[in-house]
């Protein structure tokens, strides 16, 4: 019951017919050293991970995260992780840290020791942010040139641009550009002006009272939050749909969120520098929603 907490995993083959998986959990002191200097996650960033959110004890939405982390292997060539082991993993976590509060786990698979016989993955568990008052004032946003024009992903796989690597180095520049322009966050454009997602968030907007988030695709994460978030409207009986949405179509748009699995679902209340109009009592109601999640 306590955290920081932090466990190493030793990865079995995806078609492992093993069902006991403790033997292959290791329980760290959460300062003690536990990767190698030889990683090919710190030297270069060559691994996937995932952040799933525990809220009183619930981890949520851990299939989602679980099929994307094998999708991202698939992409960067990683052994495909065992599904089996990875849920024993996140409920033996779940098991051993504070059953209240929002706390933040965070799951790595990487390429292992440069050289070395296999890969190397951990979990590790922190205390989530206070995220009370952004989610209660939202957040003022830039939109940022990715770099690349729609269809690059496809273009160009070995850009990995579908895959959630460790290498969020770009990712975390584009969010210190934002703060020196005096705004929170990041909205990625394609340069050929079409939106994509945040730095560590998908993006969803309200355009003409249907709910919009471009379509997943080679270059844009499939958001666990942004799937949940779709579910609820849906049972609202509201519209949703994936499909591209230009800078024009953002700029006009009735209200947008960025929604990711810590934060949840934050409110764009300016863009470019100027007010954006905002439906704070949706994203309360989306909040407590996703707060409720038990699965
Ligand atoms: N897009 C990117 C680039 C992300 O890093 C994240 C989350 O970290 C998301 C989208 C949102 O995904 P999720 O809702 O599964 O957290």
């Amino acid at each position: 019951m306590r955290l920081p907490f932090t466990l190493l995993i030793d990865p079995v083959p995806a078609d492992s017919l093993q069902q006991d998986f403790s033997d292959t959990f290791h329980e760290m002191e959460s300062t003690a050293p536990a990767l190698r200097v030889g990683e090919l996650s710190t030297q270069r960033g060559d691994g996937i991970f995932e952040t799933l959110a525990v809220v009183d004890g619930h981890p949520q939405e851990v299939e989602p995260h679980i099929s994307r982390l094998r999708n991202s292997a698939r992409i960067c060539e990683l052994p495909v992780p065992n599904a089996e082991q990875w849920r024993a993993a996140i409920a033996y976590a779940v098991s051993r840290i504070p059953q209240r509060g929002e706390i933040a786990l965070k799951f790595v698979l990487s390429r292992g020791v440069e050289h070395g016989p296999a890969p190397t993955a951990w979990l590790h568990a922190a205390a989530a942010s206070d995220f009370t008052a952004v989610r209660a004032n939202g957040v003022r946003v830039i939109t940022l040139d990715r770099g690349y024009p729609r269809g690059a992903a496809e273009k160009a796989p070995w850009l990995l641009m579908g895959a959630k690597t460790l290498s969020y180095a770009v990712n975390m520049a584009a969010i210190r550009e934002a703060h020196r322009r005096g705004a929170d966050d990041t909205i990625f454009l394609t340069t050929d002006g079409f939106v994509m997602e945040g730095p560590t968030s998908s993006v969803v907007l309200r355009i003409n009272g249907e709910y919009v988030t471009p379509a997943p695709s080679g270059a844009i994460l499939h958001g666990t939050t942004q799937q949940s978030m779709f579910d609820y409207l849906r049972a609202q009986g509201s519209r949703v749909e994936y499909r591209d949405v230009t800078l024009k179509e953002l700029r006009h748009a009735d209200a947008a969120w960025l929604v990711s699995s810590v934060r949840l679902a934050v409110s764009v209340v300016a863009l470019d520098g100027e007010p954006f109009p905002a439906d704070q009592a949706l994203t309360d109601a989306l909040n407590a929603y996703l707060l409720g999640r038990t699965a």
